[in-house]
């Protein structure tokens, strides 16, 4: 179809291969209007996206709310509150969230809308797009920027992030936050005895010992080499040294198998102080380790 065949003004011809067009579209294109008491509506929605809640198109004409009870409870007070600043401020509306289609799917949502105050209340012109697999999408990439290759734990990067946020949480409601410190002992007296595949292995044993002493809510990460971090939101010292005990212990008793046999580490503490640099806290745990290291390996030891 030529272009100017789809352009505006050219009589009812081209009105109706402006229709056909609008209704292919892979998106919604939509004009959405707020009357001074708040109450909202659809004057004007196109595109193929309109079809996948399945909600009458007249219905919304009226009242769009049948389209709003659709949002995702986590996404409904940010959309309301993005409504809100752009018919105060006159700013378009950028953001997406999360609307139930028919069938009862999910899909991610984004939404660009401009503003224009009109007689009755305000006036947005805008459009929506599917955006669920480019979320998805982002999501795998930030999982794969985030995991250490050779366990599956959590990396450095992602010990950095979280440790931020809960020393951060940790500071505004003065909640405990302990970081163990492990260091696999003469790890490399094993890589030389045995090779590195099995001194891989030993890693990868290890991490899942430590991914099952650890509650859900707990972080364990691989900082590289053979030395690992546990943070724990929520626990102060005292528990934290016996999980760490308890861990020590059980590690020792493992068998890892042909080989390498019997391993074992040492874990340095600390808790973390309510104003404390993340980096005093890492420091103070890696004291701990160093003290262990020094004592004789093979123990717990807690940095004060
Ligand atoms: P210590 O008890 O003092 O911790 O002694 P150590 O031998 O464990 O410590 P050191 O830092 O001297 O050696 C760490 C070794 O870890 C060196 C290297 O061979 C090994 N290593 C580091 N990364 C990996 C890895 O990804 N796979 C394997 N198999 N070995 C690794
Ligand atoms: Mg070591
Ligand atoms: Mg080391």
């Amino acid at each position: 179809m030529p272009f100017e065949d789809v352009m505006p003004g050219g009589g009812k011809r081209h009105s109706g291969a402006m229709a056909e067009l609008t209704e292919q579209l892979p998106g919604v294109i939509f004009q959405l209007q707020r009357a001074p008491d708040g109450s909202m509506h659809f004057p004007y929605l196109a595109g193929s996206g309109t079809r996948l809640t399945g909600i009458d198109r007249r219905l919304l004409a009226e009242d769009a709310r049948p389209a709003l009870a659709r949002l995702d409870d986590a996404d409904y007070p940010r959309l309301m509150a993005a409504i809100e600043r752009s018919a105060r401020w006159m700013t378009p509306i950028t953001t997406k969230f999360r609307l139930r289609l028919m069938g009862g799917r999910h899909s991610w949502i984004a939404v660009r809308a401009q503003p224009r105050r009109v007689d009755d209340g305000v006036l947005w012109h805008g459009m929506m797009l599917d955006i669920s697999e480019q979320v998805a999408e982002e999501a795998r990439l930030r999982r794969l920027s985030d995991t250490d290759d050779l366990t599956g734990l959590a990396n450095r990067r992602k010990l950095i992030d979280r440790l931020d946020e809960e020393i951060s949480l940790s500071n505004r409601h003065a909640t405990p936050l302990s970081l163990m410190m492990l260091d696999l002992d003469h790890f490399k007296s094993i890589n030389d005895t045995w090779g590195h595949l099995q001194g891989d292995q030993v890693l990868r044993d290890l991490a899942g010992l430590c991914r099952r002493s650890l509650r859900e809510e707990d972080l364990v990460a691989r900082l590289g080499g053979e030395e690992f971090a546990l943070l724990l939101p929520l626990t102060p010292i005292g528990p934290c040294q016996t999980l760490a005990r308890r861990l020590c212990e059980r590690i020792a008793a493992h068998d890892f198998g042909p080989g390498p046999g019997r391993v074992t580490v040492s874990i340095g503490l600390a808790e973390h102080r309510i104003g404390e640099a993340r980096d005093t806290l890492i420091a103070r745990a890696d004291q701990g380790l160093y003290a262990a290291k020094h004592g004789g390996r093979n123990r717990v030891m807690t940095s004060d």
